[in-house]
């Protein structure tokens, strides 16, 4: 007779899709650890101004989710926590993870005397070090869990003591040591997710060089009335608002001394960017340059509003060069235009490189593609789900994150 397991599952990675496996298997009644690397839950969602179909922002989609989240026992969440080893069978598995120190405490109230009084200054990864915070920092202004946390690379600690001192809930303990534990789990799904190609691998789109040359997501942060210009949209090297922005669709996309592969997001990302910057300045000008534009379902919707606007212009061509303009920093785009068979020489204030998504740094010896993603199945129990596995946008995320739930709840028993 096999005995029913009661082996909670582990999910790797608290993006939508992780959060997604969570909830699922939580509500049904099954026990679920869920861990994710940064202070906050949400992954590269979360990041963005808004997100198509619906344009809504992140807190429409994850707002709810946390929600499931805090009301649900089922589910223990540990951030700033990392997986180490894997071993045995399914139903049987044991974990080793570690968690990073946590020097503020759960009783933090966000009340933030600490941030007054902290004299030291980080890059502010949220922002794509574009902005700085306080050592001690709210991650963001959404931030699930809804507390501080220190950077230790630029915090002096007790040298310093004065969030400690002025902490009335004696939240802080900064001589908190990294842990690490293991538990046991029944199954293990990766929702790993995925971080932008290195756009500094492209030399002839000078993304290292020029200060105004920033990716796509980094213009996700850029645009968001929440992101470093505040209500505006500023480049990097002086901060003014930019008039004149060009897009450089399948920036080492389908290319192969690049990424031999489309991700899929990037052509329906960048028009929803043009029409927020439309939105935003309507005499702002904007150039797309594409090899071929490839949006499929309601996203097609965005097409058709590009192609009636007349302050984007949308050119078949491929980008060959950029070169910038001494004093101004704005940036000269060469391509040819394949229709006319035109070429162009057109400058730019700010240009923003569509690069493609690469599966996030596995912490593990995972099986993968011969792009690195990993493979769905891993070995019996052990699943990856979405965009670990193959680039997609996240209504795709989600019904993947659902599928890979209802493996997990019926492997679990
Ligand atoms: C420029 C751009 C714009 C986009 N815009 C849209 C849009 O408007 N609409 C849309 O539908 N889709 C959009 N997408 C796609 C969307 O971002 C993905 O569908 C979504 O992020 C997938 O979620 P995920 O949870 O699978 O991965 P992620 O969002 O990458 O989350 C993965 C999480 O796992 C964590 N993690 C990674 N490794 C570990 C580890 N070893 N241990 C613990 N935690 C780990 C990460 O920190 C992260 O929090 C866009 C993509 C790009 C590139």
């Amino acid at each position: 007779m096999s005995i029913p397991h009661k082996k909670p599952t582990l999910i790797v990675g608290g993006g939508i899709s992780g959060i997604t496996t969570a909830v699922e298997i939580a509500e049904v009644g099954k026990e679920v650890i869920l861990i994710e690397q940064k202070p906050y839950l949400g992954g590269n969602v979360i990041k963005m101004n808004n997100y198509f179909p619906k344009l809504c922002p992140p807190a429409c989609g994850l707002e709810i989710n946390f929600r499931r989240i805090r009301q649900n026992p089922r589910i223990k969440y540990y951030t700033s926590t990392t997986l180490l080893e894997i071993s045995g069978e399914k139903n049987n598995f044991s974990v080793k993870l570690r968690s990073a120190p946590q020097y503020v405490k759960d009783n933090c109230t966000a009340c933030g005397k600490c941030v007054e009084v902290c004299p030291e200054e980080r890059p502010d990864e949220f922002n794509y070090n574009f902005s700085k915070t306080k050592a001690i920092y709210f991650p963001h202004e959404m931030a699930f869990p809804a507390k501080f946390s220190i950077d230790d690379r630029y915090c002096k600690k007790e040298s310093c003591n004065k969030c400690v001192e002025v902490c009335e809930y004696n939240a802080i303990d900064l001589s908190a040591k990294e842990e690490v534990f293991f538990l046991e789990v029944g199954s293990v799904v990766f929702a790993t997710g995925w971080k932008n190609y290195d756009a500094g691998l492209i030399e002839n789109l000078h993304y290292s060089d020029f200060k105004n040359v920033v990716t796509n997501v980094e213009f996700e942060r850029l645009i968001a009335s929440n992101g470093p210009g505040k209500d505006k949209l500023i480049r990097p090297s002086d901060n003014t608002e930019p008039e004149e922005i060009v897009f450089v669709q399948c920036a080492g996309s389908r290319d192969e001394n690049y990424l031999p592969y489309c991700s899929a997001v990037c052509c329906p990302a960048s028009l929803k960017h043009a029409l927020s910057i439309q939105e935003k300045y309507p005499d702002s000008k904007i150039k797309i340059f594409y090899i071929d534009l490839r949006v499929s379902g309601r996203n097609e919707d965005f097409l058709a509003k590009v192609e009636e606007n007349k302050n984007i212009e949308l050119i078949k061509g491929k980008v060959a060069k950029i070169e910038e303009v001494g004093e101004t920093k704005n940036l000269i785009v060469e391509a040819e235009d394949v229709l006319s068979g035109k070429k162009i020489k057109h400058e730019a204030d700010l240009v923003v490189l569509a690069t493609g998504i690469v599966p996030s740094d596995a912490t593990l010896n995972l099986n993968k593609d011969q792009n690195g993603f990993l493979t769905e199945i891993q070995k019996e129990g052990i699943h990856a789900v979405s965009c670990c596995k193959k680039p997609m946008d996240v209504s795709s995320s989600v019904k993947d994150a659902t599928a890979a739930a209802l493996k997990a709840i019926q492997l679990t028993g």
